[in-house]
């Protein structure tokens, strides 16, 4: 707490029971870490070519198969460095000549950009619009790969995934669903690579990239790597893939990212899947925006219904409030990260509703900040 910050302590009774609203990491359920505390002596410290680490790999990729209702034909393929590390796996080993890419906040532009440098590549169609808002893609007889964002976390737009119309047949589907995964809704037939980190919708922590990818992406991995070009290896998804399938990761990944996605995953699966997941996130959304509308000092951000994000919420205050003071009074109450994304620049708040962060809480949330703001007036 800086000096500044206004010593406002939110009763008891109010706060959340677990005061995490990141947008990543993000909330990592209390229950998983325990589960790994008692998991640790044979899984911690011991080999990732060994059977109690590749069975955790197993049950990550056929979990994620059965969360996200993959077809047959299907395939989960995971590797080290996170969602930023697979966009230049893309770049090599994906993008066939030129994509076009969706950029709508920090990390569509990013991913766009990333491919924009890539000297093997025609350069990229880029189809921006103003934060808050999402561009549709436009389907064109010379793009092999359209890159979607699912939930574009800097902004908290959503949009949905489907396959544009007018693609060429061998065109890839690419959607970064880092923050989307796990909350909302997916269908399989309409992406051909499905990829995330697991710090976010996952619950768990960062270092890892994960992707579902379809037969038609498979194909297209196979005849990159078999052509003449250059990919390094720890950038190359036909090394990935071959080692996907033996449930093992190209170099050393991280034991207890692994451990930690399985749960939530599990978690999610055991308690209905998906339908469950996003009606929960649905849940919370529909409390956060709902007291935002009716506060005469607060509005969503977004301006489209259908665009506001059911996993980040991202809310305006009025010039009579700032939102950084309203941030550091709740962090100094233990609820943590609710400041705004630094380079969109708002006097907002920023608010994840992943499936790990219970509706209740976000309930209890929008209590403690009427209570602090009755009190900072
Ligand atoms: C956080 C985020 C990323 C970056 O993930 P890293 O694992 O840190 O590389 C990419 N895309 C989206 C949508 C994100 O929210």
């Amino acid at each position: 707490m800086s000096d500044e910050t206004p010593d406002i302590r939110i009763p008891a009774d109010l706060v959340p029971r677990d005061g995490r609203f990141g947008s990543g990491p993000s909330k990592v359920r209390t229950e998983a870490v325990e589960a790994l505390a008692r998991a640790a002596d044979g899984y911690l410290g011991t080999s990732h070519r060994q059977a109690s680490v590749r069975f955790q790999v197993a049950a990550l990729r056929n979990g994620l198969s059965e969360l996200l209702a993959l077809p047959d034909g299907y395939e989960i393929l995971l590797g080290n460095g996170g969602t930023t590390l697979f966009w230049d796996a893309a770049a090599f080993g994906l993008i066939e000549r030129r994509s076009q890419h969706l950029s709508f906040g920090e990390f569509s532009a990013k991913f766009a950009a990333a491919v924009q440098a890539a000297p093997h590549l025609a350069g990229p169609e880029v189809i921006e619009s103003p934060a808050g808002t999402h561009p549709d893609p436009l389907g064109r007889d010379d793009i092999d790969l359209y890159a979607l964002t699912q939930n574009e976390t800097s902004t908290g737009v959503m949009m949905p995934v489907t396959r544009p119309s007018g693609a060429s047949a061998d065109a890839l589907v690419a959607v970064d669903a880092t923050s989307g995964v796990g909350g909302l809704r997916f269908d399989p037939a309409e992406a051909d690579v499905y990829y995330f980190a697991p710090q976010k919708g996952l619950a768990a922590d960062g270092g890892l990239w994960l992707a579902a990818c379809s037969p038609r992406c498979l194909a297209r991995i196979e005849r990159i790597a078999a052509s003449h070009r250059w990919i390094p290896a720890s950038l190359d998804l036909k090394i990935a893939l071959d080692n996907s399938r033996k449930d093992q990761t190209y170099n050393t990944p991280a034991l207890a990212t692994i451990f930690l996605a399985v749960q939530q995953v599990e978690w999610i699966n055991s308690n209905g899947g998906l339908d469950w997941s996003a009606a929960r996130c649905d849940r919370s959304a529909e409390i956060l925006y709902g007291w935002a509308d009716k506060a005469d000092f607060a509005a969503p951000f977004v301006a489209e219904p259908a665009d506001r994000s059911h996993v980040v919420a991202t809310i305006d205050f009025d010039g009579s409030l700032d939102a950084l003071t309203l941030a550091a009074v709740l962090r100094a109450n233990a609820i943590v990260d609710t400041e705004p994304y630094r380079k969109l620049g708002r006097n907002q708040l920023r608010i994840a509703m992943f499936p790990a962060i219970d509706p209740a809480d976000i309930e209890a949330l929008t209590h403690c900040i009427d209570y602090v703001i009755d009190r900072l007036a």
